[in-house]
C-alpha cells in the first residue's frame, strides 16, 4: 500500500519586517522537525501579495517580532488578510506568535508614539506601550506551561525559556487564557504575572531567543496540531534528539535560578 505522504505548510508573517530579534529561528526549528520525520516541509512568506487563497493553503501561521514602525506598516496589509487569518484562527490551525505579531492579534496596539494600532481581535487582549521614556521588559524569560496545553498532551515538560525585549504591556481579556505563568522576568506586563496567551491553537508569547530551538515541546505541540487538524487522525510524531536542545533550556533554568 502506498505510504501516504504526509506534508505541513507553515506560513511565515512578514519575513522581512518582523524578525527583528531573531524569530526566523522558530522557522527553521519547525521545518526541520518536520522534515526529521519524514514530512513534506513547504515555508509560504506571508506579505502583502498573499492572496486569501494561499492562505487558506497553511497549516501553521508564524509570526515573529518587530519595532513600532514595521508594525505600523505590517497592521495596514494584516487587516486587509483578516478574514482569511481569522478562518485560520476559527478552524483550529496552530499559530505561534512573538511578541510584536501578537500585539496586532489582539484588540488594539499603542505604540511608543501614542498612535493606536487597530489588531485583528482575535486574542481578546490589549497591548500599551507606555512610551520610549519608561522602562522596556528586556531580559530572560521562564514561565512555566498553563494546565490547558500540558494536559492536551501528556508528559509535557512544564516550563518554556525564552529572551524579553518589548516596550508594550499586555493585558488579558477574560476571553483568552494565558500560555504560561511567569517564574522569571515580566511576560505580558511585568504585574499579573501571565506571559502571552492562548486561544483555539494560537500561542502568543514574548518569547524571543529564537523561542523554538530552546523549547521543542512547543514546536512538536505545534506540528501535531498542524497534522491532526490537515489529516483528521492522531499521528504520532517520532522522537528526535533533543539533548541539546533540552541542555540550552536547562541552562537557562539554572542561570535563573529555576530548579525544576
Ligand atoms: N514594538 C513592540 C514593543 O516594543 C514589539 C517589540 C518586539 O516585537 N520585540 O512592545
Amino acid at each position: 500500500m502506498k505510504k501516504l505522504s504526509l506534508s505541513l505548510t507553515i506560513g511565515w508573517l512578514y519575513p522581512e519586517l518582523m524578525s527583528t530579534y531573531g524569530d526566523r529561528g522558530n522557522i527553521f526549528v519547525l521545518k526541520q522537525r518536520v522534515l526529521r520525520r519524514g514530512f513534506g516541509a513547504e515555508v509560504i512568506e506571508i506579505d502583502h501579495s498573499t492572496t486569501g487563497k494561499e492562505l487558506s493553503r497553511i497549516d501553521m501561521v508564524i509570526g515573529g517580532g518587530s519595532q513600532d514602525r514595521e508594525q505600523e506598516i505590517v497592521i495596514s496589509d494584516l487587516l486587509k488578510k483578516k478574514d482569511a487569518i481569522k478562518a485560520l484562527f476559527d478552524s483550529g490551525t496552530p499559530g505561534l506568535f512573538v511578541c510584536g505579531s501578537p500585539q496586532l492579534l489582539g484588540h488594539s496596539y499603542m505604540t511608543g508614539d501614542g498612535t493606536k494600532l487597530s489588531g485583528l481581535g482575535l486574542f481578546d487582549m490589549e497591548t500599551i506601550h507606555p512610551g520610549a521614556g519608561k522602562p522596556r521588559c528586556i531580559g530572560n524569560l521562564v514561565a512555566e506551561i498553563c494546565d490547558d496545553m500540558r494536559y492536551a498532551r501528556g508528559g509535557m515538560r512544564k516550563t518554556i525559556v525564552g529572551f524579553e525585549n518589548h516596550g508594550g504591556r499586555t493585558i488579558l481579556g477574560r476571553g483568552v487564557k494565558p500560555f504560561a505563568h511567569v517564574l522569571v522576568g515580566n511576560g505580558n506586563n511585568g504585574n499579573d504575572k501571565t506571559e502571552g496567551a492562548l486561544c483555539n491553537n494560537f500561542i502568543a508569547t514574548y518569547s524571543h531567543g529564537p523561542f523554538l530551538p530552546k523549547n521543542p515541546h512547543i514546536a512538536d505541540y505545534l506540528i501535531s496540531h498542524a497534522l491532526y487538524k490537515k489529516y483528521k487522525k492522531n499521528i504520532a510524531l517520532k522522537a528526535l534528539d533533543d539533548s541539546l536542545a533540552w541542555n540550552a533550556h536547562e541552562a537557562v533554568l539554572r542561570k535563573c535560578g529555576i530548579v525544576i
